[in-house]
C-alpha cells in the first residue's frame, strides 16, 4: 500500500483536465504514440466533441519516481459538469488527494470552488495546479492569489504546468508522490468496497469500477451488493491500465475492475458498498444515495413504426448509464413513446446526441418538466413530471415545485444584469459575496423549473461567457401551477403541454405561439396557433397559407378552369385540416423551451 496512491483531477469545464490526463498517461508510459488518441479517458466521441468528460474513468499509471521506487498512481476521473455531482463525490470518496487544476487565464471559476469543497468534505490532499501557462493571456500572480483569498489555500504549494505543452508534467507526478498520503485499509478485514462507476461491456456484462477500502476480493469469491442485498459470483478482477489486466485479487487500497454476471449497468449503483457473503463487513461506506432524475421528458420515433427500434436502442443505451430512466407513454400528437428521466438539461442532450449518433435514432423530444408535488383536496400527494397527469386545477389543494440553490461566480461588472435575469426567474433569498476585489459570488433559491427554462443560456450571454454556475437540489415550496397547452389548429398538441406558474402564463404561452410561428413551415393551408389555460385561450398567433399561384398559370379567359382548380386546392386544404397534418418539426418542440 505504501507504493499506491489514488487521485483524481478536479476542475471547472475547460481548464484542461483531459488535456492533462492524457499528458500523464503519456509520461508514465501506459500509451506508445501508436494507441494513443488525443483525450484518452474520454471515451465516448461527444466528449471529445464537447471537451465535457461525462462519465468516470479510472486508470494505473506505473511511476518510477525519483526517489528510485516504482508507484502505482490511480488516476480517477470524474464528470466535470453539475448534473453529475454525486458521481463526482462517490470518485472523490475513493482518492486520498486530488490536482485541483485552475486555468491560468480564466482563473477560479463556480465547479473550481464547488469541486474544491466536494475534495474538502472528504479531507482530501489539494494540489492546486494552474494550467495554460503558455497562454499569452495567462495571468498566473492573479490565479496564486485567488488560491488564497478564494480557495483559501495556500499557495504556497502551487504547481504550474501547460498540459498542451507539456511542461511542468514530472513536478505534478512528484508532487502526487509525495504530498498525497498512501491509502489506508486492512487487507484482513472483511470486505468493503466502494463502486465510483460502471461500464458495460457486451462479451463481459458489467464493469464495475471500485476502490477496495478494507479486505481482498478475489474470483470465485460470493460478493454481496449491500443496498440490496444482491449476491453475485467473482468471475474476474484485475487493474485499469490501458486494456483491462486481470490480477489475482484486488486488496485494501487498491482501485480496479470486478466483473461477476451482473447484467445491466443499473444492477449496480454508485456508490454502493461490495462486501463477501460470508463474511461481511458491519457497516455499508457512508455517502451512499439513490440518484434522482430531475428533469424528464417524452421521446417519441419519428416514424411511428420506428418504435420498436426505438425500444430496443433505449434499452441498450440504459445498460451503460444507470442515472438514465425510462417508462413507456404515448401522445395523442406523436403516438407510442417513452418517458425517461435525467440527472439535468445536460444529461438530456447528452442522451439524446447518442441515441441519434450511436443508435441511428431520429426522435422528438417533448417540453422537458421537472417533477412537481400534488396535494389533493382528499388529502392524497402526489408527483406529476408529465403534464399529460396533470390532476386539474379544482381537485388540487396545494401545488409545489422543485427549488434549487445556485452558486453564481461572475466578474463584478455583471452583477446588476445577473441580478436582473435571477430576479426575472423568480429567484428569492439572495446573498452576496466577495471573494475578491472585482469578482462575486451570488447565492440564490430559484425554482428548478426556471432554470432548465433557458437559463444557463442567457446567463451564459449577460455574463458574455465569464460566468460559471453550480447547482443542488434543495426542497419544495409552494407555487401556483397551471396547466398550458398549445393548440395548433385547434388541436391539443399534448406534447407541448407544460406546467407552468401562473404568473408566467401568458409570457410563455406567447413565447411558445411565437417560436412554433418561426419553426412551422408554412403549409398549404393557414394554421392557428394558441395557448390555453383550461379553456380559456391566452395567446394566439396564425401562420399564413402558402399559396401557390395557381390562377396566374390559366392564361386569362377561362373562368371555369380557374374555379376547379382553386376547388382542388380547397379540397387540398380542408383534407390536411382534417387530419389535422400539420407537420411541427422537432426543432420546434425545443424552441419551446427557448426565450430568446
Ligand atoms: P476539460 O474540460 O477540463 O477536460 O478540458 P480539456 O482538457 O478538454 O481542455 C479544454 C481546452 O483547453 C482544449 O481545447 C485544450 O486543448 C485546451 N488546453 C488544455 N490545456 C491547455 C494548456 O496547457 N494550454 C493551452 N493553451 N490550452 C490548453
Ligand atoms: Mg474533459
Amino acid at each position: 500500500m505504501d507504493y499506491i496512491r489514488n487521485f483524481s483531477i478536479i476542475a471547472h469545464i475547460d481548464h484542461g483536465k483531459s488535456t492533462l490526463a492524457d499528458r500523464l498517461i503519456q509520461f508514465t508510459g501506459v500509451s506508445d504514440e501508436r494507441t494513443f488518441k488525443d483525450q484518452m479517458l474520454d471515451n465516448m466521441d461527444i466528449e471529445r466533441e464537447r471537451g465535457i468528460t461525462i462519465k468516470s474513468q479510472a486508470i494505473t499509471l506505473p511511476y518510477k519516481a525519483r526517489d528510485g521506487r516504482t508507484y502505482s498512481l490511480n488516476l480517477i476521473d470524474t464528470p466535470g459538469h453539475v448534473d453529475f455531482s454525486y458521481e463526482v463525490s462517490r470518485a472523490l470518496a475513493s482518492c486520498e488527494g486530488v490536482l485541483l487544476l485552475i486555468d491560468a487565464a480564466q482563473g477560479v471559476q463556480a465547479q473550481t470552488v464547488a469541486n474544491l469543497y466536494l475534495a474538502m468534505e472528504h479531507d482530501l490532499e489539494i494540489i492546486p495546479v494552474i494550467n495554460k501557462i503558455d497562454l499569452p493571456s495567462a495571468d498566473v500572480e492573479r490565479v496564486i492569489e485567488q488560491i488564497d483569498d478564494e480557495l483559501g489555500l495556500d499557495s504556497e504549494g502551487h504547481l504550474k504546468c501547460s498540459a498542451k505543452a507539456g511542461t511542468g508534467i514530472e513536478e505534478i507526478l512528484e508532487a502526487i508522490v509525495h504530498r498525497i498520503p498512501p491509502p489506508k485499509g486492512n487487507p484482513e478485514a472483511p470486505l468493503a468496497a466502494l463502486i465510483f462507476d460502471a461500464h458495460y461491456d457486451a462479451f463481459r456484462g458489467t464493469i464495475i469500477h471500485c476502490r477496495i477500502m478494507d479486505g481482498t476480493v478475489k474470483s470465485g469469491d460470493t460478493i454481496r451488493f449491500m443496498s440490496n442485498s444482491a449476491t453475485y459470483r467473482v468471475e474476474e478482477t484485475g487493474h485499469f491500465l490501458l486494456q483491462r489486466e486481470k490480477r489475482q485479487a484486488l486488496c485494501a487500497g487498491e482501485v480496479g475492475y470486478i466483473i461477476a454476471g451482473v447484467k445491466t449497468v443499473s444492477d449496480v449503483r454508485t456508490g454502493d458498498t461490495i462486501t463477501l457473503d460470508e463474511n461481511p463487513c458491519s457497516h455499508p461506506l457512508p455517502g451512499f444515495r439513490e440518484v434522482k432524475p430531475v428533469v424528464f421528458a417524452s421521446i417519441y420515433p419519428i416514424a411511428s413504426d420506428d418504435y420498436e427500434d426505438l425500444k430496443t436502442a433505449l434499452e441498450k443505451y440504459q445498460l451503460n448509464d444507470a442515472s438514465f430512466i425510462y417508462t413507456k407513454d404515448s401522445s395523442a400528437a406523436l403516438g407510442q413513446g417513452f418517458r425517461c428521466g435525467f440527472l439535468g438539461l445536460l444529461h438530456l442532450e447528452v442522451v439524446q446526441e447518442r441515441l441519434e449518433r450511436e443508435y441511428d435514432q431520429s426522435i422528438i423530444l417533448s417540453v422537458p418538466s421537472v417533477r412537481y408535488r400534488f396535494t389533493l383536496k382528499d388529502g392524497s400527494v402526489f408527483y406529476v413530471d408529465n403534464p399529460a397527469h396533470y390532476p386539474g386545477s379544482s381537485s388540487i389543494e396545494l401545488s409545489e415545485e422543485p427549488y434549487i440553490r445556485a452558486t453564481l461566480m461572475l466578474p463584478e461588472r455583471y452583477l446588476g444584469a445577473v441580478m436582473k435575469l435571477c430576479m426575472e426567474k423568480r429567484g428569492t433569498n439572495s446573498t452576496l459575496n466577495y471573494p475578491s476585489p472585482g469578482r462575486v459570488e451570488l447565492i440564490y433559491e430559484l425554482p428548478l423549473a426556471e432554470v432548465i427554462y433557458d437559463f444557463y443560456d442567457r446567463f451564459k450571454s449577460v455574463t458574455q461567457g465569464y460566468g460559471s454556475f453550480d447547482y443542488e437540489v434543495i426542497d419544495y415550496r409552494e407555487g401556483q401551477l397551471v396547466l398550458l397547452d398549445i393548440l395548433v389548429n385547434g388541436e391539443r398538441v399534448d406534447a407541448l403541454s407544460q406546467i407552468v406558474h401562473r404568473d408566467r402564463a401568458r409570457a410563455r404561452g406567447l413565447q411558445a405561439c411565437e417560436r412554433l410561428r418561426e419553426e412551422i413551415p408554412r403549409q398549404m393551408f393557414k394554421i392557428a396557433i394558441q395557448g390555453a389555460i383550461g379553456g380559456e385561450i391566452i395567446s394566439r398567433t396564425t401562420i399564413s397559407a402558402f399559396r401557390k399561384d395557381v390562377i396566374a398559370k390559366c392564361y386569362g379567359g377561362d373562368i371555369s378552369r380557374k374555379r376547379k382548380l382553386l376547388e382542388k386546392q380547397k379540397k387540398g386544404k380542408k383534407r390536411m385540416k382534417m387530419i389535422g397534418q400539420v407537420s411541427i418539426p422537432q426543432s420546434a418542440f425545443l424552441s419551446v423551451l427557448k426565450s430568446d
